[in-house]
């Protein structure tokens, strides 16, 4: 009925303006669709993927619903996995000429290439994001966001009728970067205050509409900052967002609605691969542990639970579960392959085989993930032709991702602000 409604409207809509325009009531009630992502959860310390670690309420999520086994983060970092999200697009740091472009408020969602010119927000204006698209699909949009690299200017608030910033810190407050500040700032954006920020954000909205919610937590990235250890942070973390369920639960968010929850990328804690790699998740090769993310949704995202799902395959699937009449195209790569374009490393995946291609002329090295899981064995040397290969395709997706145009800049005073503040730069 809702898709059938929604072609009919599609229909009316193009004999009239010649193309698909935004209705201006949805055809029939739908239900809201909410996505939640957990910023730097691992799948491996959800339980409903076997951890040890006890995660109740991530998993009553997917109580009647989906868990999907091989979900890939686009790419081992927030703003980057995040603007992939947003539009469906691979983030890409390549540089026309071979270069990596610099790393930058301007170029950190990986869009550079897209980008209309030097002002251009960080998402170009031109990339329709997923907020905009389902407003077009009927929906009313919140975003409530705790990750101080999504902020304004950046271009992810597009599309969003309401955009909550939790506890933007005050300038006072960005001038002391002393340990007991961060606490206070971490505390300032932890799970309670985000899902008080969701409950009012969705009570001030219109009932007119079905609602599109996004909420991004930061807890369990700010383990180390809150002095806790990782498993122990998810923990916490999972039983805050227990409240915020019961809370959407009571008050009838959730009748018929799909909640899909993720999380952007992963974390390293110190495993062992072939090529040294440090903690965190920031400047490594993308080895599995920085990859694999949760996926878990109430209702049926996709057909088969065992497919590969990129962050950025999330866009389309998102779009149809609101009701587009098809699943959009993947662009600039194949739904089944990965490529991660890094600072010092390019990333391919293509099915079991996955190589790792330093940016400094050391030689590419291979892992089978089917054999070795850990990334412990380089087998490159046993299997030229897919070296060949993963060479072709990385060299092909380099110059079709690259950024012609964007000048090489330095952070910013505010980008390095933001990132000292998430632990990234000293
Ligand atoms: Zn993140």
């Amino acid at each position: 009925m809702k898709l059938r409604a929604w072609l009919m409207h599609a229909l009316v809509s193009s004999l009239i303006t010649g193309c698909v325009s935004p209705p201006a009531a949805p055809p029939e009630k739908q239900g809201n669709i909410f996505v939640v992502v957990v910023d730097t959860l691992r799948r491996d310390h959800v339980s409903a993927y076997g951890s040890k670690t006890r995660t109740p309420n991530i998993d009553r999520v997917a109580a009647r619903g989906q868990v999907l086994t091989e979900s890939a983060s686009s790419f081992h970092q927030t703003t980057m996995s995040t603007a992939a999200l947003f539009t469906g697009r691979t983030p890409s740091l390549e540089r026309a000429g071979g270069e990596q472009l610099h790393w930058s408020g301007q170029t950190w969602c990986g869009l550079a290439r897209l980008a209309a010119n030097e002002s251009d927000d960080c998402i170009p204006e031109a990339v329709p994001t997923l907020a905009e698209e389902m407003r077009k699909l009927g929906y009313r949009t919140v975003g409530v966001i705790a990750n101080e690299l999504l902020y304004k200017p950046g271009g992810y608030e597009r599309g969003f009728d309401e955009w909550v910033q939790v506890a933007p810190r005050t300038p006072e407050q960005s001038k002391r970067n002393g340990r007991s500040s961060l606490q206070a700032s971490a505390r300032r954006r932890s799970a309670k205050p985000v899902n008080a920020a969701v409950l009012k954000a969705l009570e001030s909205q219109p009932k007119d509409r079905p609602l599109f919610v996004y909420v991004h937590y930061i807890d369990v990235h700010e383990y180390q900052i809150l002095s806790r250890s990782y498993s122990d942070a998810v923990r916490i973390f999972d039983a805050d967002f227990g409240l915020l369920l019961d809370d959407l639960e009571k008050r009838g968010y959730l009748d018929d609605a799909m909640l899909v929850l993720t999380s952007d990328h992963g974390e390293a804690l110190g495993e062992k691969h072939a090529l040294p790699s440090s903690r965190g998740h920031f400047g490594n090769p993308s080895f599995e542990p920085l990859l694999q993310v949760p996926l878990l949704a109430s209702g049926k995202l996709v057909e088969d639970a065992s497919a590969f799902v990129r962050s950025q395959d999330l866009y389309g699937l998102l779009l149809r579960a609101a009701g587009a009449p098809e699943l959009p195209a993947s662009q600039d790569t194949e739904r089944g392959e990965l490529f991660v374009s890094e600072l010092a490393y390019q990333t391919y995946r293509s099915g079991r085989w996955k190589s790792t291609r330093p940016r400094d002329g050391r030689s590419i090295s291979l892992f089978d993930l089917s054999a070795d899981p850990g990334e412990t064995n380089d087998v490159a040397a046993a299997h030229p032709a897919i070296v060949a290969e993963h060479h072709k395709r990385i060299d092909q997706l380099e110059k079709e991702l690259s950024a012609a145009d964007v000048q090489p800049r330095g952070l910013s005073a505010s980008d390095e602000d933001r990132l000292r503040q998430l632990g990234y730069v000293e």
